[in-house]
C-alpha cells in the first residue's frame, strides 16, 4: 500500500505545479474597468445640475442704482403684472413668461 499512495502524491502535486505556470490572469483587469467606468458618470451627472444655476442673473442685472435710487432699466409685463421683466429687443419689449409684446414710443 505504501507504493501506491507515493504514487498518487507525487501526481497529485505534478497537478498543482501545472498552474503556476500561467501566471497572467484576466480577473484583477475586471474590477479596474468597473471603477473606471463609474466615475465619469458621476461627474457628468454634478456638471449638469451646475449649468442651470449661471444661466440665471441676479435682480441687481435688471436695476440701474442712481442718487434717487434705483431705476428699473426694463418695464414690467403688463399682464403678469409687477415681477415680470419684459426683454430689451430693441424696437420692442417682450414677455418671456406670456410672449406679451409692446413696441417703444419713439
Ligand atoms: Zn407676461
Amino acid at each position: 500500500m505504501t507504493m501506491a499512495e507515493k504514487k498518487t502524491e507525487k501526481a497529485a502535486v505534478k497537478k498543482e505545479e501545472k498552474p503556476k505556470e500561467k501566471p497572467l490572469e484576466k480577473l484583477p483587469e475586471k474590477p479596474v474597468e468597473k471603477a473606471a467606468v463609474e466615475k465619469p458618470a458621476e461627474e457628468i451627472k454634478e456638471k449638469k445640475v451646475e449649468k442651470p444655476k449661471k444661466k440665471q442673473k441676479g435682480a441687481y442685472s435688471r436695476y440701474k442704482v442712481e442718487e434717487r435710487g434705483f431705476v428699473r432699466l426694463r418695464p414690467f409685463c403688463e399682464r403678469c403684472g409687477p415681477g415680470y421683466f419684459m426683454a430689451d429687443h430693441g424696437d420692442r419689449y417682450t414677455c418671456g413668461h406670456c410672449g406679451f409684446t409692446r413696441y417703444k414710443k419713439s
